[in-house]
């Protein structure tokens, strides 16, 4: 088996599925982490380069939304804006963490359709100037929907797509529980396990096509919650691969599959779904309760920081306690922490692909 190298950067086109290639060949899966804004994204590319890692950096439409300011005045422009300059942060970063970024938008229901059309664009006029799309990848989530139109939208938009050297990300059967307004509590269970007829008929819409990923349903859910409540199933994504195999005469796993709702999840179960050509873990509310839960405990180390610029009693100055960067920074460093724990259960660790400087040189 020989071992690829990638440049650093972000990753599209060829060189993603060579990535995900090489992750079902090693038996790993990246971490998908939502990011909010610029220090949310430096430390996730942080976190890759501290650990050796790949990694993909995505945004939901509220995320891209809060990237761009709450108060922009038109909300769908600030959704598409948000985004874009993102991905333009990342662009301009990533290789200077010397691992490789992809690049991704999460859910997008029916309603959220122009969002991801205008995200397009703005891919297209990228690619005319550098050759490369602005993003990796764009979700478009019609669980919700029926499946004729769930595929045909699909397939619509992925044959736009792949001329600038994208690739989709599909789900069928519903995740649990609810992502920035996407996603539904209380669905009968039998809806949150999709059915390997179901994706074998993704397979043969969409293949032909172009490149597509796979958010399959096997009980998982957006959110933590209680220990029992949350029944995973992986083998559906057994079940899944080996019919498009059989059926289509592909290889092993020729399905890339892709886990929502990773936080709180059994080890086992993740391990077990890695097996089954999961390639892509996203993970969310862990990574948001990493960030904020050490800005709590320097609020709480350092109260009158908070309270006033110069202390009333002794005249002490605050200024080095409540800078943004003091705060920022624990944040940051509490949400590397919990990277440092994903990678290690996907067993991303040290398996960057990108090309070291050194080798660079070689070559
Ligand atoms: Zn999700």
């Amino acid at each position: 088996m020989t071992q690829i190298a990638l440049k650093p950067g972000v990753v599209t086109g060829e060189d993603y599925k060579a990535l995900l290639a090489a992750c079902k060949q090693g038996g790993y899966a990246l971490p998908a982490v939502n990011v909010v804004n610029t220090s949310s994204i430096n430390a996730v590319m942080e976190a890759a380069s501290k650990n050796k890692a790949d990694v993909i950096i995505q945004l939901s439409n509220g995320g891209a939304e809060f990237y761009a300011g709450k108060g922009m005045p038109d909300s769908f422009n600030a959704k598409v804006l948000g985004a874009v300059s993102a991905a333009r942060h990342v662009h301009l970063l990533a290789e200077h963490y010397g691992i490789c970024v992809v690049l991704h938008t999460d859910h997008a229901d029916r309603k959220l359709i122009p969002w991801v059309e205008a995200l397009i664009t703005h891919g297209e006029d990228f690619y005319r100037e550098t050759g490369k799309p602005l993003f990796t990848s764009h979700m478009l989530d019609l669980s919700a929907e029926d499946i004729d139109f769930n595929l045909s939208e699909s397939a619509r938009l992925l044959a736009r797509m792949v001329k600038i050297d994208m690739s989709i990300e599909i789900e069928l059967g519903v995740t649990g529980g609810e992502e920035d307004g996407v996603g539904s509590d209380n669905i009968e269970d039998a809806r949150l396990y999709t059915q390997p007829e179901d994706c074998l008929r993704a397979w043969k819409t969409l293949a032909p096509l172009g490149h597509f990923s796979l958010a399959a349903s096997f009980g998982n859910v957006h959110g933590v919650y209680k220990p029992g409540n949350v029944k995973l199933r992986p083998e559906i994504l057994k079940n899944s691969q080996e019919l498009v195999q059989t059926t289509c005469n592909t290889g092993p796993n020729p399905l890339d599959l892709v886990f929502h709702g990773g936080s709180g999840s059994e080890k086992a179960k993740i391990d077990e779904a890695i097996g089954y050509g999961v390639i892509k873990m996203n993970i969310d509310t862990d990574t948001q309760f990493a960030f904020s839960q050490p800005v709590g405990k320097f609020v709480e180390d350092n109260p009158k920081a908070f309270k006033f610029q110069i202390d009333p009693e002794d005249g002490t100055p605050y200024k080095k306690f409540y800078d943004p960067r003091k705060w920022l920074r624990a944040g940051e460093e509490g949400l590397i922490a919990r990277l440092d724990e994903a990678f290690i259960d996907l067993k991303a660790c040290g398996k960057s692909l990108a090309l070291k400087k050194s080798e660079e040189l070689a070559a």
